[in-house]
């Protein structure tokens, strides 16, 4: 039996503990299921920015007609473009694997990991023990139950990126972050899209009125079923049938592709905790304190696997502070109060911090909207539509939550994540110059306007 400083199960958003073990010559196993390096590398963030970075492009050309930039016979190449997901995918799992072997104190088991007591887990096949142990095995794609779906070589965020011949038509069953970027891809790419989502609303836990006006331009390129539901796939001879009941009706769609994108669950029930004394807690994820503490001495977990919210960038700072925690007397807490979270569709959404129906809950609050055309690089940008909206602690004037849809909402949110993070009121922004005529003054300016007003919807 093979004897450890550390054991890291999972090498994704855990790359930073391996890293920091690895500096201080502690002995690291790693034990991570192929392929290596993590959703984010292999079947998340990474591919799925590398296909909506030219759809995005594309989506640009095909609504600037209100500039008057008409380009008629956009070319696109699908399989390229799959191709060199796959060639720059293989590319970083070499550099994962290069940058366990430069160190001669850690060890790589290529493999499922899993507890035969506390201590020791079986790695790859190989009995191993450490002194202290982190969980970050990550989620996988939730595959609900559904007749004849498992019939019909339906494709996952997974196998999508296996294609090599471009589909007609994709339905996509769900409504959620995933479901959104892929229907945005690939219908900028010529592919008829149908999103099938049981839910009355896309992106549910989002802010309803972003929601609302997502739907509307989601409907521009895709066929959008909301409040429906599959009874069940029937694999034709080229193409999937599906049995929606869709508004009390009965009704048979077609396509040669379904994509499932209806959620995802933990990975720790391939961990056998039932010989540990590690604790899962709702849906399965596993069970943490404050401080990421594991119920079990010396382990901790962080990621998807424990389901918080599942970033790539809440992992990693979840992992510095599992870190911190484990090698350090003093103990941090992981903070959620700020999480930024971006959907790189189109339009684009951002969000950080709490909703107005959350906040109102628990505050005194003051709503803060404003048109994108309500700046004037906003509105020169005749072409995209787009708003923002800022939720204000009446009393102590912090920001408690800042919303945006339109052009860039990713890079501009950041402006209110430090202001949330940090807990500082809105003055904060408020008294710093904003370049005009910049998007950036679109932060400013809900906050210009005020009001204790919670019912109003925005004018649009
Ligand atoms: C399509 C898609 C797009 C996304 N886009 C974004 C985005 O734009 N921005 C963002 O912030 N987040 C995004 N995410 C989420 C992000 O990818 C995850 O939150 C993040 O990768 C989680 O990291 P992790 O380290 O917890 O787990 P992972 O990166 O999943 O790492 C877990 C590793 O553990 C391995 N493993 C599993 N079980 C075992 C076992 N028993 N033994 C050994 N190894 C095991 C797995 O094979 C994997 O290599 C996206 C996710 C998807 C699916």
């Amino acid at each position: 039996m093979k004897n450890y400083d550390i054991a890291v199960i999972g090498k994704g958003a855990s790359s930073y503990i391996i890293n920091q073990a690895a500096e201080i010559d502690l002995r690291v196993a790693v034990i991570d299921r192929p392929p290596i390096g993590g959703t984010c590398m292999n079947f998340g963030c990474v591919p799925s920015k590398t296909l909506l970075y030219p759809a995005d492009r594309i989506n640009l050309i095909k609504t600037s007609t209100s500039l008057g930039i008409e380009v008629e016979n956009i070319k696109t190449d699908f399989v390229k473009l799959m191709k060199q997901v796959r060639y720059n995918r293989n590319r970083s799992r070499k550099s994962h694997r290069r940058q366990i072997e430069k160190y001669p104190n850690i060890d790589l088991y290529e493999g499922a990991g899993r507890f035969l007591d506390c201590k020791t887990i079986l790695a790859d096949n190989q009995k191993i023990q450490a002194e202290k142990i982190f969980i970050a095995n990550g989620a996988r794609p939730f595959i609900p139950n559904i007749p004849g779906l498992d019939k019909i070589g339906y494709l996952t965020n997974e196998s999508i990126l296996e294609l090599e011949e471009k589909p007609g038509q994709v339905m996509i069953i769900g409504g959620g972050y995933i479901a959104l970027e892929y229907a945005c891809f690939l219908s900028a790419y010529g592919i008829d899209v149908t999103i099938i989502e049981k839910n009355p609303g896309l992106m549910e836990q989002m802010e309803p009125e972003l929601s609302s006006l997502l739907e509307q331009e989601v409907r521009k390129y895709a066929t959008l079923h909301l409040n429906a539901q599959v009874i069940n796939f029937d694999q034709k001879k080229e193409s999937v049938s599906a049995r929606i009941e869709l508004k009390g009706n009965k009704v048979q769609l077609k396509a040669d592709k379904v994509l499932v994108a209806t959620g995802r669950i933990s990975n720790a029930d391939t961990l056998s905790l039932e010989n540990t004394e590690i604790s899962t807690a709702r849906n399965g994820y596993i069970e943490v304190d404050e401080f990421l503490k594991t119920t079990q001495a010396n382990t901790w977990a962080f990621g998807d696997v424990i389901g918080k919210y599942m970033f790539k960038h809440v992992a990693n700072q979840e992992a510095r502070t599992a870190w911190d925690n484990a090698m350090t007397k003093e103990k941090h807490k992981m903070k959620y109060h700020a999480v930024p979270m971006a959907v790189y569709c189109h339009p684009e959404i951002a969000s950080a911090g709490m909703t107005e129906k959350q906040s109102a809950e628990s505050h005194d609050i003051l709503i803060g909207r404003s048109e994108y055309s309500g700046v004037f690089k906003g509105n020169l940008m005749k072409d995209a539509q787009g708003f923002v909206k800022a939720v204000v602690d009446k009393k102590s004037r912090k920001l408690l939550g800042f919303h945006i849809i339109g052009p860039h909402a990713s890079i501009l949110i950041q402006e209110a994540v430090n202001v949330i993070a940090n807990q500082v009121t809105v003055d904060f922004i408020l008294g710093s110059m904003h370049t005009f005529p910049s998007l950036s003054e679109i932060i400013l300016k809900p906050l210009l306007n005020l009001k204790p007003d919670r019912t109003k919807t925005m004018r649009r």
